[in-house]
């Protein structure tokens, strides 16, 4: 499927701009961002239930701007299940084929299909109430399943669960994508979910795309601070600093001195301003209880112990840095502490515009 410059406006409003997007067959997606940044937007828009104001969309070889939403060959997964309350599982399953008028025997056979892969099969004669909302949302996947469409869009499909009944649903969801080889794109704002099941995460923020990559490129290697700042959690640090002598140094508003390694520095001699953004994620500091070479001086703001890991929240001059330590050491809110970057894991971006540096 692919998108060729799309744009949707709401009178001055772009809530989606110039997107181009390619997902290949069999390929998972997924689109995330911020509230209002246009991910359901362009979800409908591939739907066909909004028209666009410009651009191209192809499904196969198909360019399907102008196609009915029931002739473009998707089938969508919403977060309300939207399922008939006064029909069986089965007769949910059945409708939307009957719609297009399949013949009984296919139908039958499509349901018994669907009901293996998602293990519905005692579940057919019930009605939705009478089922969990985990057992909803796989009567709500089975329904667009048994229409062996092109392409799956889902919106936020787990988002009405609990959380652990969202983690399970999950690992569900990613085997049905690996057994069916589905093309799926799908809409949430939890990067967590994004990160753990998709191929590819469309990054967007003010209807334009950020970034598109595998989970750990934008991981490894974010385009900028806002895809910095938005997958991970805790995210990355980011932290304002200053090159200094030549690039070999950064320095920064508590009187820090952070060396930069060779790569590092030649990144911050080329940066178009002196003022730049230090990105490090929480995994690459090191607590140390003195000060000691490139260490940055810090004071303990508040600690988090989550049970396998403890997030410290440290204030170093005007930033707060997340760091992660073991659990079990003595930590005190207010204490002096020095954090030990790894120089092999720094991230640095322009000030304004928050672009990252490009390698030599
Ligand atoms: P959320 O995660 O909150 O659902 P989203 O990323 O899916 O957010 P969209 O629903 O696609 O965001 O909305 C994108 C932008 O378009 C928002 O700024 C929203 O206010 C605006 N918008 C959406 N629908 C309309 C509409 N019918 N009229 C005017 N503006 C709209």
């Amino acid at each position: 499927m692919r998108l060729r410059n799309i744009v949707k406006s709401y009178g001055a409003h772009l809530a989606v701009d110039d997107l181009s997007l390619t997902v290949a067959d069999g390929e998972f997606v997924a689109l995330v961002g911020p509230s209002g940044c246009g991910k359901t937007t362009t979800l409908n828009l591939v739907a066909g239930l909004m028209e666009l104001t410009s651009g191209e969309m192809w499904i196969g070889d198909r360019q399907v701007n102008d196609l009915d939403p029931k002739d473009r060959d998707i089938a969508m997964v919403f977060q309300n299940y939207a399922l008939y309350p006064n029909k069986t599982v089965r007769m949910n399953l059945a409708f939307p084929l009957q719609m297009r008028r399949m013949p009984r025997p296919e139908i039958e056979r499509r349901i018994a299909e669907a009901a293996r892969v998602l293990d519905i099969g005692h579940l057919l004669e019930r009605r939705p109430r009478e089922l969990s909302g985990g057992q909803q949302q796989r009567v709500a996947l089975g329904r667009a399943l048994v229409r062996n469409p092109s392409v799956f869009l889902m919106d936020e499909p787990l988002s009405n669960l609990d959380a652990k009944l969202r983690v399970q649903m999950r690992a569900e969801l990613k085997r049905f994508h690996q057994d069916l080889k589905a093309t799926i794109i799908y809409v949430t704002h939890d990067q967590l979910e994004a990160v753990t099941m998709a191929d590819r995460m469309a990054v967007m923020n003010g209807g334009r795309l950020q970034q598109y990559d595998a989970p750990d490129r934008i991981f490894a290697a974010p385009v900028n601070t806002f895809v910095a700042g938005f997958v991970a959690s805790p995210a990355m640090n980011l932290v304002p600093a200053e090159v200094a002598e030549n690039g070999a140094v950064l320095t920064g508003a508590a009187g820090w001195r952070l060396p930069l390694r060779d790569a590092d520095a030649d990144r911050a001699r080329r940066a178009p301003s002196r003022d730049v953004v230090l990105g490090v994620r929480h995994s690459a500091i090191t607590l140390h209880d003195g000060p000691g070479e490139g260490r940055l001086p810090g004071r303990i703001y508040t600690v988090e112990p989550t049970g396998d890991v403890t997030f410290v929240h440290v204030q170093v001059g005007d930033a707060t840095l997340v760091a992660s330590t073991p659990p079990g050491r003595r930590l005190q809110p207010d204490e002096a502490i020095w954090l030990e970057l790894d120089g092999t894991r720094l991230h640095l971006f322009e000030s304004a515009g928050g672009r990252a540096l490009p390698g030599v």
